[in-house]
């Protein structure tokens, strides 16, 4: 079941992480679907151009198909860490769904796994900043 609208569990604020983040303003439950990622859908090539023009709101879907969030107010401004709590899946309709893989609390910041290498090289998450050794140089 979806939480009721996306707007009254969901809002926009700076991050510690990165920029701006989305935060819960209320306690989510492992499992619970939080929203469908809804956005223009897109082929591969497409994705390929627009990400090539620096749009990086993209979101894979399936085989050729991606979905371009970028006018999405709210789910664009989703972080990634590497102690994510949340994850891109689908649910029975095929709708790509954001999911709570834990429990969430109240004032929380919700992130994912971009999952591409590039992202763990530069990742400045609270896992990765307390792994890395202090800079050398
Ligand atoms: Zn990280």
């Amino acid at each position: 079941m979806i939480l009721s609208s996306l707007n009254d569990v969901l809002t926009v604020k700076d991050s510690s992480l990165h920029g701006k983040g989305i935060f819960s303003t209320k306690n989510i439950l492992k499992g619970q679907i939080i929203t469908q990622i809804i956005g223009e859908m897109i082929s591969a090539e497409e994705c390929i151009k627009r990400e090539e023009e620096g749009n990086v709101y993209i979101f894979w879907k399936e085989d050729d198909l991606y979905i371009d969030v970028s006018n999405h107010s709210t789910i664009r401004f989703i972080n990634h860490s590497c102690d994510y709590n949340c994850d891109v899946d689908e649910d029975e309709s095929g709708n790509l769904i954001l999911l709570a893989i834990r429990d969430i609390n109240e004032g929380e910041e919700l992130t994912i796994d971009y999952g591409y290498e590039e992202i763990y090289e530069n990742c400045t998450c609270p896992l990765c900043t307390s792994k890395k050794p202090v800079d050398a140089d």
